[in-house]
């Protein structure tokens, strides 16, 4: 399943840009999706932090289905925003 969320062609069907650029190129993009996934889990983290009782337990399990929903987005989000960082667009 995870495989499939990465899963992208090898160029760009318009201009043959190799997106690959070089080994390991997206593994730059975690440091464009990790800020957006820790923008999102942050509300929820002081939510728990000020709430008592079941409820911290409630905002905890919020914090995963957040983070559950969010995380494949924000895994192609941030590939996007590093190759756009890295490559500059020319129409
Ligand atoms: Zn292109």
């Amino acid at each position: 399943m995870f495989g499939e969320l990465l899963k992208m062609p090898k160029e760009c069907s318009n201009c043959k840009l190799h997106y690959d650029m070089e080994p390991g190129f997206w593994l730059g993009s975690l440091w464009t999706s990790y800020p957006i996934v820790i923008l999102i889990e942050v509300p929820f983290l002081f939510a728990a932090l000020f709430a008592d009782g079941m409820m911290v337990w409630g905002y905890f399990t919020m914090m995963i289905v957040a983070f559950l929903i969010a995380w494949p987005l924000m895994l192609r989000l941030g590939r996007s925003i590093w190759i756009h960082l890295n490559v500059r667009y020319q129409s």
